[in-house]
């Protein structure tokens, strides 16, 4: 691994953090998961995107600058430590893109790309049901044929899908086959939620925003040109869009790297007893050290991936190492805080969400027996 950063390099990243310093928003903005949010934040991420700092790793044609993986983790670190917030563009631009750009006709490469990183279309995730989570091969919304349009009707049920009452788009996994087929029965879809035989029921968390949907459909249409894959190997497709969510792609390290950060800050500027607290100096130099390590290990992973390399059931180390290290370094900052803790917006809403980071993207419990069966080879009882 080649750790030396280039001259260009450096430039793009003082490109950034001036770019940024420039154009920042105001902060904080309020949540992107609400309906006051969401305008003043796709307003903001169009702003990214008329900039070309959108989706800097993408070709130009599609709104990208051609920029290198190292670019574009370059464009994160500074992204995060300026204080800006998650992307309502990022289950598109982060999960559904790399499907796209390696499943996707051409066809479906210019009608979505452009448009998702310009925040024209807004994509949620429908993979979840109510009886398939964890065993998502459970999955019972099933797509129908329909020879006389050319594509097929969806019926059923997905749930918890983020920030769905939001949405234009889901890209979502249904059974074209039989129930007993499993894996193998199912096909992805890019579907329009624009349609009367679309019902997105939005779902209050206990943070109060309208964070989820509950999606039904009945009826909905969905053309052949919106197959993402061949019909009946959405589940391998679908695991290409579950290795994104659980490494790099959804969580790049310089969103713990600038936490981490924020973290050691806190405690240098707290009272004495609390900064000289032993314990307290442990674990901040702990959440400090486990960002530093994310970034390294996702170094590796990057050298590997430009030298050819695809990541695999390795997704799955990372996703649990990130999540519980999001867990630690919020409860920190919380112990640092005191009881001042439950007055402070930031690191509070912080650890609610970082709570939730060992159940998304497969829970930690899945990603343990993967690792386990995948990467240790051991028994699967
Ligand atoms: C913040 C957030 C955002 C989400 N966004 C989306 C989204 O956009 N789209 C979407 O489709 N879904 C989304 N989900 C849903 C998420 O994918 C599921 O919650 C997750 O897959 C777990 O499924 P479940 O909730 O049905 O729990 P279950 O599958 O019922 O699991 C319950 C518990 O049992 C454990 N368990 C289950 N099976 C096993 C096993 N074989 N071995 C060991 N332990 C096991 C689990 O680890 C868990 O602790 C989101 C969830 C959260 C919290």
């Amino acid at each position: 691994m080649d750790l030396t950063v280039s001259e260009t390099d450096d430039k793009f990243r003082a490109e950034v953090r001036e770019w940024l310093a420039a154009n920042r928003p105001a902060l904080p903005m309020p949540s992107g998961d609400s309906a006051r949010g969401v305008p003043v934040h796709l307003e903001w991420e169009r702003r990214l995107f008329d900039a070309g700092w959108s989706v800097v790793s993408w070709p130009e044609h599609f709104g990208g600058r051609d920029c290198s993986l190292w670019q574009w983790l370059i464009f994160e670190e500074e992204y995060y430590r300026a204080g800006l917030p998650q992307r309502v563009a990022q289950n598109g631009i982060f999960l559904l893109a790399p499907t796209l750009f390696e499943f996707g006709t051409p066809d479906q490469q210019e009608r979505y790309l452009r448009r998702m990183a310009a925040v024209e279309d807004l994509w949620c995730q429908g993979w979840s049901e109510p009886e398939a989570g964890s065993d998502l091969a459970a999955l019972r919304s099933r797509a129908e044929r329909d020879e006389q349009r050319g594509g097929w009707r969806l019926y059923g049920q997905k749930c918890w899908s983020t920030r769905g009452a939001y949405c234009t788009h889901m890209f979502g996994i249904f059974r074209t086959g039989a129930p007993e087929e499993r894996h193998n029965g199912l096909t992805y879809f890019l579907i329009d939620l624009r349609q009367p035989e679309v019902t997105v029921r939005p779902v209050a968390r206990l943070d109060g925003d309208d964070g989820f949907a509950d999606v039904f459909f009945d009826g909905a249409f969905v053309s052949d040109a919106d197959v993402l894959g061949a019909v009946g190997r959405g589940w391998h497709v679908a695991m290409a869009t579950a290795g994104s969510e659980r490494t790099l792609s959804l969580r790049s390290p310089g969103r713990f790297t600038a936490s981490a950060d924020r973290l050691v800050s806190l405690l240098r500027s707290s009272a004495p007893q609390v900064r000289d607290d032993p314990r307290l100096r442990v674990a901040v130099a702990d959440s400090w050290m486990a960002a530093r390590a994310y970034k390294l290990s996702t170094d590796a992973l990057v050298t590997r991936i430009a030298d050819g390399a695809s990541v695999g059931a390795e997704a799955s180390l990372s996703k649990v190492f990130w999540s519980e290290l999001d867990v630690a370094l919020h409860e920190t900052a919380l112990a640092v805080q005191g009881p001042d803790a439950a007055l402070d917006d930031e690191w509070m809403r912080g650890y609610e969400f970082a709570l939730a980071g060992p159940i998304y993207a497969g829970t930690n419990e899945i990603q343990r027996n993967i690792i386990a069966e995948r990467l240790l080879g051991l028994p699967r009882r």
